[in-house]
């Protein structure tokens, strides 16, 4: 995904980039509420994580003015007090989801891929590759136009597969990403439902999910 962190404490904001870019996101920076709307008009953004406490303006203004905007852009609100009025200000203002402060990263990460599930409208929702086409608003899966029945997993991997055409993924990297809470799992649970993937996407479809040897899955797009 390509992220804006919007957040004045240098430390949190180089720790974020740091193992967001190692969880291969794109991470642009601001440190104030000026410089987060100015990044955020300039760029195509998939979700801007926004601290409410800013030296400028609050991260609440900054929602506001987003969305009085136009940007759908899906916002995952920083708050330092877990508070009722907090929660409903932020939600107000236009925020997505929030998490407070301090949080688990693994938790960051799960929630910016639940915001990664629910598509802006002004982006197209389809993902292809060949004959498969994912649909990620209706979660309708089809080969060569043929609806497909997966279960959630079957559907989460092949969606992470599909978001990173041509890039390899390790198991662990899919483990993490269709079972987002962390429920004890080996990497050979991702090799049997690739298996069953492969399996229920019929032989020309399941070409394109292909297995890189001693280091996990990737999508072949053409
Ligand atoms: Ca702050």
């Amino acid at each position: 995904m390509h992220l804006l962190v919007v957040e004045d404490d240098a430390r949190l904001s180089r720790l974020l980039k740091r193992l967001l870019t190692q969880d291969r996101h794109v991470v642009e920076t601001a440190f104030n509420a000026a410089e987060g709307l100015e990044v955020a008009s300039d760029l195509e953004l998939d979700a801007v994580i926004l601290d409410v406490g800013l030296p400028d303006k609050s991260g609440f203004d900054v929602a506001r003015t987003l969305r009085k905007g136009g940007s759908q852009v899906p916002i995952l609100m920083l708050t330092a007090r877990d508070s009722v009025s907090d929660r409903v200000e932020g939600l107000d203002a236009g925020a997505d989801d929030y998490l407070v402060k301090p949080f688990a990263y693994e938790e960051l990460l799960a929630r910016l891929r639940a915001l990664g599930r629910r598509p802006p409208s002004r982006k197209s929702t389809a993902l292809k590759a060949g004959p498969i086409e994912l649909d990620e608003t209706t979660r309708r899966v089809t080969v060569s136009g043929k609806p497909v029945d997966l279960s959630q997993r079957e559907f989460s991997i092949l969606e992470c597969l599909l978001r990173r055409p041509g890039q390899v993924l390790s198991r662990d990297q899919l483990l993490d990403y269709a079972w987002p809470y962390g429920v004890a799992l080996t990497p050979n649970t991702v090799e049997a439902y690739i298996h069953l993937l492969r399996d229920k996407l019929g032989n020309e479809a399941a070409g394109h999910v292909e297995t890189v040897r001693g280091v996990g899955y990737r999508l072949r797009e053409a």
